[in-house]
């Protein structure tokens, strides 16, 4: 059976290699601020990869930011995030947005693929994609209307889901199956999803979304698997990721 996926939870960086393998999951741990990087980079984890991230809640994160240390860390990084925009930033949305152009640059020029933080704020993002377009966005927790979500689709959005989302279902049944990974964000979505206890949690997702697309669980993690597998391969990072994830992605079919 292929492991979950947990594309977006917040962990420590100083957490043990054998705490993340205890997950039996893949993880995509974010990050929200620079000093997280190096650390960040340095693990070397078997099922999980670390993001270099800045958080669009964190105004001395914005005020700071360095377009030329951000590139280098997504140099050594094979996956961006969490950055966005927040609409209940302290930071002024100005001060937000030229920073997110600045990372979509980086970005651009070195593709990785890139989840994105929206909250309050789903138009702007999709503003700032339409204006610097990337090759592998992944629209996190996502609460745009029915127009923008079609819209974000046609920008090539992929959409990492957790229990808020399924609890109170808004754009769920606008999603290409083929678009969709899971997510805890852990800790922040324990308030709307009691089981998400710790990242890789995404059972009650998993199982909404079996429910949705009459799969069975072998079929959807397949299904979520080769979706991962999609996103690196936009970005030519197959090869770049830890062994044990290309096996996974081997294992559940693509190519
Ligand atoms: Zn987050």
């Amino acid at each position: 059976m292929l492991p979950p996926i947990d594309a977006h939870a917040h962990i420590q960086t100083g957490v043990s290699a054998r705490d993340i393998a205890g997950l039996k999951a893949f993880v995509v741990a974010v990050t929200r601020e620079r000093k997280e990087w190096g650390p960040a980079l340095r693990r070397t984890d078997r099922l999980a990869v670390w993001g270099v991230g800045v958080h669009p809640g964190l105004p001395v994160e914005i005020s700071d930011f360095d377009q030329a240390a951000f590139g280098e860390a997504v140099e050594r990084a094979c996956f961006v995030g969490e950055i966005g925009l927040d609409g209940k930033s302290k930071a002024s949305m100005d001060s937000q947005r030229h920073v997110l152009t600045q990372i979509l640059e980086v970005v651009a020029a070195r593709p990785r693929p890139t989840t994105i933080h929206s909250a309050a704020a789903s138009g702007p993002v999709l503003n700032a994609l339409r204006e610097r377009p990337i090759r592998a966005p992944i629209l996190h927790w996502w609460r745009g209307s029915e127009k923008q979500t079609r819209e974000a689709v046609e920008l090539g959005c992929y959409f990492s889901i957790n229990g808020a989302e399924v609890r109170r279902p808004k754009v769920l049944s606008l999603l290409p199956p083929e678009r969709v990974l899971t997510e805890t964000d852990f800790p922040y979505s324990r308030r709307s999803d009691p089981t998400a206890t710790q990242p890789a949690a995404v059972g009650s997702t998993e199982r909404a979304l079996m429910q949705n697309w009459g799969l069975d669980e072998l079929a959807l993690r397949r299904l979520l698997w080769q979706n991962l597998a999609e996103l690196f391969d936009r970005c030519d990072l197959t090869e770049r990721v830890p062994s044990a994830v290309q096996e996974a992605m081997l294992a559940a079919g693509f190519r």
